[in-house]
């Protein structure tokens, strides 16, 4: 075995307090995500190498693509901490590659190591140039460059580099719960909450008969996009007929939208308590559609104290179909089965709603009790981590 992947943290460096946390986080991901892999992970305060067998490489590589926390990739050769070996092992290296300019960038992190990178740089430059015909350095736009890390013990060789998804490893933030519907922003939501390190749970509200199962498995398939970033995600399903109803019976129509967001958001707040999350997480975008005006937001969020995080509130929605088609959740989105917002959508929703008038409207009807029936009655489903690699390709 004489390549290794080799991983660096990228944005994780900037948390000196915190470094060893967020390090170890990443390990234990980064583990558990591979245990099925024949792999080796080991690490120090600014790599981490991961020994692997060749047949698995392409997979792995692409679990890799999956974690957060990973700023950049490579897949190194590795040798001994020793000049000698290095120049041996580089000229092994290069021959397999095809290219006409080079540069040699070094980095000596062991500073007992007998050169600098002054002079470790034109020692190794000019070896290549004696044992290969027909190339020159070029270190402005050279077609390959080669990058040797000197570390102690063992130095890493490689010519290539793979961008990895960046952010913070999932269990670095507390947990949040996400408002998963069926449609484009709400998956972007969860993704970008995620990346920034936070464990979610996803609720979905759903009326049937006036919605589907079809609808339903929908937003399964998009909790299976989602957990392939994590390891599990328990997708709680609310029975939301009874209120929707109720709603639609006794509200003036164009409030509708505005009272039954506000019944979301406080069944949001109950089943957070319950399930230890700190956080809403939802899929708004500001002025989208009616109920997203900022006074329509403000109006619906007067039921919680609890912080309501919209990672796509400022993105474009062309933006967000980008990040969607990018994680892969926009063809399942655009699938045409109504959600329950869909449904009930009255012609003209209100556009500046005023409290009390929800309050005097919301009066009218026991939602407490609805509320308490549709949160004991949740129905909740574990989704496990993606088993098949290959579907990951
Ligand atoms: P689209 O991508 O078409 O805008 P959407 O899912 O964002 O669809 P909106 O009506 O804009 O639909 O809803 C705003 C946010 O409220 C969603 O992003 C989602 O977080 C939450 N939400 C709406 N409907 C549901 C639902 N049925 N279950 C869970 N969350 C929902
Ligand atoms: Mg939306």
């Amino acid at each position: 075995m004489d390549r290794v992947i080799l991983i660096k943290y990228g944005e994780l460096t900037t948390k000196k307090g915190n470094r060893n946390f967020f390090v170890n986080t990443l390990y234990n991901n980064l583990k558990n995500k591979l245990k099925n892999f024949d792999v080796k992970i080991s690490k120090d305060i600014s790599r981490m190498y991961i020994q692997f067998k060749d047949e698995e490489l392409e997979q792995i590589k692409a679990v890799i693509d999956h974690i957060f926390g990973i700023h950049m990739y490579h897949i190194a050769y590795i040798v001994n901490t020793n000049i000698e070996a290095i120049k041996t092992k580089l000229i092994e290296i290069l021959q397999k590659e095809e290219f006409k300019t080079f540069k040699i960038v070094t980095k000596r992190s062991d500073k007992t190591f007998e050169l600098n990178t002054q002079q470790i740089n034109p020692l190794l430059g000019s070896h290549v140039l004696k044992n290969i015909n027909n190339i020159k350095v070029d270190v402005h736009n050279p077609d390959i460059s080669v990058q040797i890390e000197i570390r102690p013990y063992n130095s890493y060789i490689y010519t290539n580099g793979y961008k990895g998804i960046g952010g913070y490893p999932i269990g670095t933030q507390a947990k949040g719960m996400l408002m998963l519907s069926g449609g484009i922003d709400s998956p972007v939501a969860g993704y970008l909450a995620m990346k920034r390190g936070i464990r979610i749970e996803a609720v979905y509200f759903e009326a049937i008969p006036h919605t589907s199962l079809d609808a339903r498995n929908k937003v399964i398939n998009l909790t299976k996009k989602l957990v392939q970033y994590t390891d599990k995600i328990n997708l709680h399903i609310v029975n939301f007929t009874k209120i929707q109803e109720a709603i639609y019976k006794n509200s003036n129509p164009t409030y509708c939208i505005t009272i039954m967001r506000r019944m979301m958001y406080s069944i949001m707040e109950r089943l957070a308590k319950k399930h230890k999350g700190l956080v809403i997480i939802n899929g708004e975008s500001i002025g989208q559609v009616a109920s997203q005006t900022l006074t329509s937001m403000n109006v619906i969020n007067q039921v919680t104290n609890m912080p309501v995080i919209r990672p796509v509130a400022c993105l474009d929605k062309l933006e967000i179909i980008d990040i969607a088609k990018s994680i892969d959740t926009y063809d399942i989105s655009i699938l045409p089965y109504e959600d329950c917002c869909t449904v009930f959508v009255p012609k003209h929703p209100v556009i500046n709603p005023k409290l009390e008038e929800c309050i005097k409207m919301e009066k009218l009807v026991d939602y407490d009790k609805l509320i308490d029936e549709a949160v004991n009655s949740v129905y909740t489903i574990k989704v496990e981590e993606q088993e098949h690699y290959s579907d990951l390709l």
